[in-house]
């Protein structure tokens, strides 16, 4: 359990008050996503959550996809008691009829398709000698299959959006990392996937400018989450001493980026952006 999430219920209240009191106590920004519908996968953990809530903020209509749909239920309450909207798509993305179950279910109920924030991810760290083939398999089938399903799904619904809103753009971001531009030793299949992500998208990115559907690729450094939590018991510790002695961003820090991205004017695209904690393990 992340230590920023200690509760979570009473995370999830903190994050969402927050977000909303520092969001409505700037009048234009609030509205800046009037009208339009987000959905961002991996809403169940705080990365995700935050993104949501600041989304829901700015006046998107949200849809949250996990697999814990408890989690997903409670953030969307917290996003409805501040006057926001979302749905909770409770779904396994690396299942085809999944990733796109949830796009279609999105459109449907939220009517339109305007952001879509790949955010769920997993990162299985070791050695590759002694790594069992179904981590990398897993790693795979999440950071990239499962994101290429959704984005397949949601691509007609961002063009379709980008010519008819007002704002008359759509956004596509892509979570990629630090590992997606430096791979280490014990990353290789998570670097791999998610500098194939970064690959994808800047490829996308050309493709789609003349459609107006901007897309980003994020790179994180070190963010307080669960993302440990899936390794494998012995190299867990280790990767958690590791991160114990730094100064890591806050969940809400990469949330407040992602909301940057999308409530920029329509005449500015922001193409990427990496973002670590300030501090001595400024590593490249
Ligand atoms: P977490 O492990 O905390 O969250 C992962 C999210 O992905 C959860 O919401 C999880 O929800 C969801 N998820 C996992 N498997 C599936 C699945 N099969 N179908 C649907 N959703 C799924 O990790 P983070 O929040 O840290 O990671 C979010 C993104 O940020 C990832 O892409 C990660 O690579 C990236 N990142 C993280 C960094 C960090 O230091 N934390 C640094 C750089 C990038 P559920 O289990 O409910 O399905």
């Amino acid at each position: 359990m992340s230590v920023w999430f200690p509760d979570e219920v009473t995370g999830l209240e903190a994050l969402a008050e927050r977000v909303f009191t520092t969001v409505r106590m700037n009048g234009r920004a609030r509205t800046a996503l009037s009208g339009t519908a987000a959905l961002v996968t991996g809403a169940s953990s705080p990365i995700g959550a935050a993104t949501a809530v600041m989304l829901a903020a700015h006046g998107a209509k949200v849809a949250l996809v996990a697999r814990r749909g408890d989690r997903l239920e409670a953030l969307a309450g917290q996003i409805h008691a501040r006057g926001g909207k979302a749905l909770a798509l409770q779904a396994d993305i690396t299942e085809p009829a999944g990733a796109t179950g949830v796009v279609g279910e999105a459109v449907e109920r939220l009517g339109r398709l305007d952001t879509l924030v790949n955010n769920a991810g997993i990162m299985l760290l070791g050695p590759a000698l002694e790594a069992p083939l179904e981590e990398w398999e897993r790693t795979v089938a999440l950071n990239v299959v499962g994101t290429l399903r959704v984005t397949h799904a949601a691509l007609p619904h961002l063009v379709a959006a980008a010519e008819e809103s007002s704002r008359r753009v759509a956004d596509l971001v892509m979570i990629s990392s630090t590992a997606g531009r430096v791979a280490r030793p014990g990353a290789a299949v998570y670097a791999l996937t998610k500098s194939g992500v970064a690959a994808f998208a800047e490829s996308l990115r050309q493709e789609l400018a003349p459609r107006r559907v901007r897309v980003t690729v994020v790179e994180p450094g070190t963010v307080d989450t669960e993302l440990a939590s899936d390794v494998r018991e012995g190299i867990r510790e280790a990767a958690r001493d590791q991160v114990a002695s730094i100064d890591q961003l806050r969940p809400d820090d990469v949330g407040e980026v992602i909301a940057h991205i999308v409530t920029r004017p329509g005449r500015v695209a922001v193409n990427e952006i990496l973002v670590r904690a300030a501090g001595p393990q400024g590593r490249p």
